[in-house]
């Protein structure tokens, strides 16, 4: 079959590379001309990186990924660690370790392994129609393209998406500011190979080993949404809203570069079941919007990859019967992913300060055994357990 993607994030190269190993025509369609993610780094969880191994990537991703071999919770303003446990529990349950990688690094693999030939970039989608035989893309400069199936993995603002629900959902803002980037790996920012989580006041400061040495950092602070995006102020900033904070916390602002730091007003979409139409259906964000909580968006995009090439196998009854077969297998495990990370989200970032509170207290006697639980049950369920 003849396969059109719009989007070259994760979600659409993943697609690209499963669909083309079963022998598809794929062609990849990206609106702008430079793909700059919005994040420095993500941490592939490790229902994500069993996707990426799955489509021949084992040694690749695992260069790219970072040493975390344990995990800790400190309280922010004392610097007294409350819980500290090894992740190997975590990696023995799952049978995989996951791996913070950088993004540039994993989108530039990813397009390597797809063939950057076959990634039109500069081409925005502004409409799709569907002759019941035949989908066609139509783009902003005029150009068109058609095949036999469309898919949309045009992320979190998908024009796909408009054309299928024929409405666009709102975008739901989560309350909260993420700044993130990288910096060189420091102990006296925290220890190399450790998942390391300053919180407190409804705040978080987040430090995860990459490869190359470094750190992927984020802030995290609860914030009105629509404030000035000034980036010779993120520094200056920060100081006051993590003011009187431990060492650590102090030292990692220091070091941030503002000109590669990222500030993001964090949203997600209200889970709907609907992702196809026709010849047409989504993928990645642009099916289920989330918050990085629990950190799944991404490996989420990769799973609906495997999933939407395997149903696209067995296309006796037509390519209308597996795309829906494809969103009946995703729509209520990814639903459900929105839903538990927007339930984090509120409790990391004190929507309501009194569970916040039950959630620190708790945090102090703690072994590991209930976060391990609560991280293997989101990576549990995943095509290839
Ligand atoms: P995108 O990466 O958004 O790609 C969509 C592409 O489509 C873009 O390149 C865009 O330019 C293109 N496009 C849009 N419209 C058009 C059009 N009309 N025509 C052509 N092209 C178009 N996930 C994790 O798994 N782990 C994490 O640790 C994690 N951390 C995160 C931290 C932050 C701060 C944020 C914001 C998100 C995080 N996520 C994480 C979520 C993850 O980034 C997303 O789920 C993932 O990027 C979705 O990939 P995608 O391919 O669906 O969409």
């Amino acid at each position: 079959m003849k396969v059109i993607i719009i989007g070259a994030g994760m979600g659409g190269l993943s697609a690209g590379l499963a669909l083309k190993r079963l022998g598809h025509e794929v062609t990849v369609y990206e609106k702008v001309t430079e793909i700059k993610p919005v994040g420095a780094a993500i941490s592939l969880w490790s229902n994500g990186v069993k996707c990426l191994n799955y489509l021949g990537l084992h040694a690749q991703v695992a260069a790219l990924g970072g040493q975390m071999d344990s995990m800790a919770y400190v309280d922010g303003l004392s610097g007294k660690t409350m819980t500290e446990f090894s992740l190997q529990p975590l990696v023995e349950s799952v049978g995989q370790r996951p791996y913070p990688v950088s993004r540039a690094a994993l989108q530039q693999m990813l397009l390597e392994q797809f063939g950057a030939g076959a990634v039109h970039l500069g081409m925005a989608l502004t409409d799709v129609t569907d002759d019941g035989h035949q989908v066609t893309a139509h783009f902003a400069d005029g150009h068109s393209d058609t095949a036999d199936v469309l898919i949309g993995a045009d992320g979190t603002h998908s024009t796909v998406r408009g054309y299928i629900l024929g409405q666009q959902p709102e975008r739901r803002y989560a309350g909260y500011v993420n700044w993130n980037g990288l910096v060189d790996i420091a102990q006296d920012i925290a220890p190399a190979q450790q998942w390391t989580t300053f919180v407190g006041q409804g705040k978080r400061v987040s430090v995860m080993p990459i490869a190359g040495g470094r750190f992927y950092f984020f802030f995290d602070v609860p914030l009105p949404k629509g404030l000035a995006n000034v980036r010779s102020e993120y520094q200056r900033l920060l100081r006051s809203y993590f003011e009187g904070w431990a060492t650590p916390v102090q030292t990692l602002i220091d070091r941030i570069d503002p000109e590669t730091t990222n500030r993001v007003e964090i949203h997600d979409i209200e889970p709907f079941m609907t992702w196809t139409k026709g010849r047409v259906a989504l993928l990645g964000d642009a099916g289920h919007s989330t918050t990085p909580d629990i950190g799944q968006g991404g490996c989420q995009a990769m799973e609906d990859a495997i999933v939407l090439a395997t149903a696209l196998q067995t296309n006796t009854l037509g390519v209308e019967d597996a795309l829906v077969r494809y969103q009946n297998r995703r729509n209520q495990r990814t639903a459900d992913l929105v839903l538990r990370a927007r339930k984090r989200c509120d409790v990391t970032h004190a929507k309501d300060a009194a569970v916040t509170q039950a959630w620190y207290d708790g945090l102090w006697t703690e072994d590991g055994s209930n976060i391990i639980r609560g991280i293997v049950a989101n990576i549990e369920g995943n095509p290839l357990d």
